[in-house]
Parts: structure tokens; C-alpha cells; sequence
């Protein structure tokens, strides 16, 4: 059997995070390693590995997170002040957890282009 990875042991609460929301079809979650105030992540509980495994199917499901990300970001604060939202897909892109994921990132002002 393959390994899970991190996020779906968070999923199966094998190991804790800081949970702010969940549903039947989403879980959002402080990042462990902070990069501004407000730092999320907003992750399917289908196990997607990254955004080139997106298939029709999950049209409606990527909206939902959609629609999570606007939700949350009204609830912390950020929606007015702003705030971004990062999708790493691949190497190039340093994406580390093999589930996709939308970092919701707020509570500073940021710099463009990304680094
Ligand atoms: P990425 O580079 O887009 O794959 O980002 C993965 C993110 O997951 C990083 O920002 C990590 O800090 C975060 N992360 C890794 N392990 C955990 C964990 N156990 N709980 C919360 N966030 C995590």
C-alpha cells in the first residue's frame, strides 16, 4: 500500500493541525511554516496530487474551494486588505506535498513578481 502523505493524515486526523474549517468535501489548515499573518492551506479531501491530475469531474469541487478561499479569507480579515493565492505545481514551482493545495496568504502586503 502506498504511503500516505502529510496531508491525508491530516485528513484522517493521524496528525494534528490547526483546523479552521472542514466539510464533507474540504478541510482548511494553518501552514506550520508561516509566511505572513494570515497563512492557510485550503486542500480537497479527494486525493488529488497536484493541479495537472485535475480531472472534469473535479470542476465543481476546485469551485467549492474557490468559494472556501472566499469565505475564509472574509473571516480573517483579509478581503479587503487582499491576499493571495498559490497553487505550486511541480518542481519548477517547489510544490512538496504530492496533494493539491491552495496557500491563502494575507496580513501584509507582498511583493510581485513571487521569488
Ligand atoms: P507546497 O510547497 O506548495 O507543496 O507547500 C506545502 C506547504 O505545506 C508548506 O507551506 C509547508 O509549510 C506546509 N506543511 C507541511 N507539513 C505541514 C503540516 N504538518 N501542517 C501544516 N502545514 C504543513
Amino acid at each position: 500500500m502506498p504511503e500516505k502523505n502529510i496531508f491525508k493524515r491530516i485528513i484522517d486526523r493521524e496528525i494534528e493541525a490547526e483546523i479552521l474549517f472542514e466539510d464533507d468535501r474540504c478541510l482548511v489548515f494553518r501552514d506550520i511554516m508561516p509566511q505572513a499573518p494570515v497563512h492557510l492551506l485550503v486542500i480537497p479531501k479527494k486525493e488529488i496530487p497536484s493541479s495537472n491530475e485535475i480531472a472534469e469531474e473535479d470542476a465543481e469541487l476546485i469551485g467549492h474551494l474557490f468559494l472556501t478561499i472566499r469565505r475564509i479569507a472574509e473571516e480573517q480579515g483579509v478581503a479587503e486588505s487582499g491576499y493571495r493565492v498559490v497553487l505550486n505545481c511541480g518542481p519548477d514551482a517547489t510544490q512538496t506535498v504530492r496533494h493539491l493545495h491552495f496557500h491563502l496568504i494575507g496580513g501584509r502586503s507582498m511583493s510581485w513578481p513571487p521569488g
